[in-house]
């Protein structure tokens, strides 16, 4: 595939190229252009051109452009799902599910774009004051490869209803389905420019996006050394600034909780896209008057899963996306191990027999005994491992959940108001489900605290964060 750049397919200015490999079994899938400098400079000129009648069409009619883009979006889904399946190796019907959320995202700022309005001020003798939404100009998104279309539609969405123009950088592990989605959303009527693709690698495209004068916003999801460089790049040209880096988030099982519910939300909460979600569980802690049950049910779960081709039938978990993140996932494991920090209960180890020796699978894997301090318990795991600590009461687990760096998501399971009320007050977490965790619909903020990142996305929160008032003070 190609970039997209002014409405065109455009191969990079020096004419090269990275391969797409599926992760499941090694095959090369495609190639995109390697991109550099010069093409994000082609890009933000393209979406400056494009910038002046974009931002004067009504609020409504943009949303009219991007209401008709979710339907193909709907129509071709299960084209645009297997697709990435094939680059990123989630199941299919996972795919599925973030192809049908990239719609919905879309929908959602589609159905609300006839109701932003604006402001009157009454000031007396002073006279009125009108505040005005405004874009903010061209804005810059870079885009991670776990769950690139939802990423893609929490970004677009609410930039492009705010009358933006946009450079997306996506992912070079996971580019294909996002550089399609750009394609529907031209042939629903965006015109040319106001969404530019550019591929090609972090380092040189990306920070080309950050330090670009022209453009006035980044919004980033990825790691946090990433996050804490963009932001050092970015202040340097007082940009605006969106930044998810991620989570280590808690999930708390108190004694009065289902417990058959809460191992079901366990499982789905880490092993879920191979637990490559920012708001995995990532951390389980249970009252230690059911531990033991409920760590037994789960571990069963957990080996009743079936690994293997996302577009298999019936595979419930895929394998990682790339061979740096099989290595990452490895090494902490095997760390662990080593450091005598945690008790494998099961899995531990990559799968390498046939059908999986060509693809980059990892087995589900649990943890037990581990130590508070040890670095399972401090760092983003962000494959499928998940570490399981008993507690005594609420106070003990609270304080365990707090022990990170980051305040993304959390979650409670129990039956008892007060005790998820104190959760909800005392958690560091941008986000606490009660009885749920990883849902995150169009209409709910979405964004962390401490080392998680800054500003929020979706909802009416992201149109704050793409747009600036503008007042005009009227003396009668
Ligand atoms: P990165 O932060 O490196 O990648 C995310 C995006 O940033 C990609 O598009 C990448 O491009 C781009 N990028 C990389 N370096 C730069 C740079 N210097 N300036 C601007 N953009 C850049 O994440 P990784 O892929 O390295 O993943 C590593 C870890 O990060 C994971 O294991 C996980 O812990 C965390 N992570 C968290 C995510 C989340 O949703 N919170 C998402 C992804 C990762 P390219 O692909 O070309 O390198």
């Amino acid at each position: 595939m190609q970039m997209r750049i002014g409405g065109n397919d455009v191969a990079s200015l020096d004419d090269t190229w990275i391969v797409v490999t599926n992760p499941a079994n090694g095959e090369q899938i495609d190639r995109i252009p390697s991109g550099s400098s010069d093409d994000v400079a082609r890009a933000v000129d393209a979406a400056e051109m494009a910038a002046g009648a974009w931002k004067k069409k009504t609020m409504r009619d943009r949303g009219i452009i991007l209401f008709h883009a979710a339907g193909m979006v709907r129509e071709q889904h299960k084209d645009l799902a297997r697709l990435l399946t094939m680059e990123q190796g989630k199941p299919l019907r996972e795919s599925i599910d973030e192809v049908r959320g990239f719609a919905n995202i879309l929908e959602f700022y589609a159905g609300i774009s006839a109701a932003v309005q604006g402001d009157l001020i009454r000031l007396g003798a002073a006279g009125d004051a009108l505040v005005a939404r405004e874009p903010l100009g061209i804005c810059g998104a870079i885009i991670p490869w776990n769950m690139p279309v939802l990423i893609m539609g929490w970004k677009v969405g609410p930039a492009l209803l705010a009358g933006n123009t946009m450079v997306l950088k996506p992912a070079s592990t996971a580019p294909l389905t996002n550089i399609r989605l750009a394609q529907i959303l031209e042939t629903s009527g965006l015109p040319g420019g106001v969404l530019n693709i550019v591929t090609g690698p972090g380092e040189v495209v990306g920070e080309a996006l950050v330090k670009h004068p022209l453009i006035r916003k980044i919004s980033f999801t990825g790691n946090c050394a990433t996050g804490q460089r963009i932001r050092e790049l970015a202040t340097a040209h007082l940009k605006d600034l969106t930044l998810e880096l991620g989570g280590s988030d808690p999930m708390i099982v108190m004694d009065d909780a289902d417990i058959d519910k809460a191992v079901e939300g366990a499982l789905r909460g880490r092993f879920y896209n191979a637990g490559q979600t920012c708001t995995a569980v990532k951390r389980l802690f249970v009252h230690d008057t059911i531990a033991a049950v409920f760590t037994e049910k789960l571990k069963h779960r957990i080996e009743t899963l079936k690994v293997g081709n996302g577009l298999d039938a019936g595979v419930e978990m895929g394998p990682l996306n790339s061979p740096a993140q099989h290595k990452r996932i490895s090494g902490i494991v095997d760390a662990t191990r080593d450091a005598g920090e945690g008790t494998i209960l099961t899995g531990g180890s990559g799968l390498n027999d046939a059908p999986f020796d060509r693809g980059l699978f990892y087995r589900p894997t649990l943890i037990a005994d581990v130590v508070p301090e040890g670095r399972l318990m401090n760092e983003e795991v962000f494959g499928p491992v998940l570490p399981v600590m008993p507690v005594p009461d609420l106070d003990t687990a609270i304080h365990e959940a707090n022990r990170t760096r980051y305040g993304l998501g959390a979650s409670i399971w129990t039956t008892n108001l007060h005790t998820a009320k104190r959760a909800f007050d005392e958690v560091n977490a941008g986000i606490v489900w009660v009885n749920r965790h990883l849902t995150v619909p169009p209409e709910v903020p979405f964004g962390g605290m401490n080392e998680s990142g800054i500003g929020r996305e979706n909802g009416l929160h992201a149109l704050d964060n793409y747009s600036r008032t503008k007042t005009l003070f009227l003396n009668w």
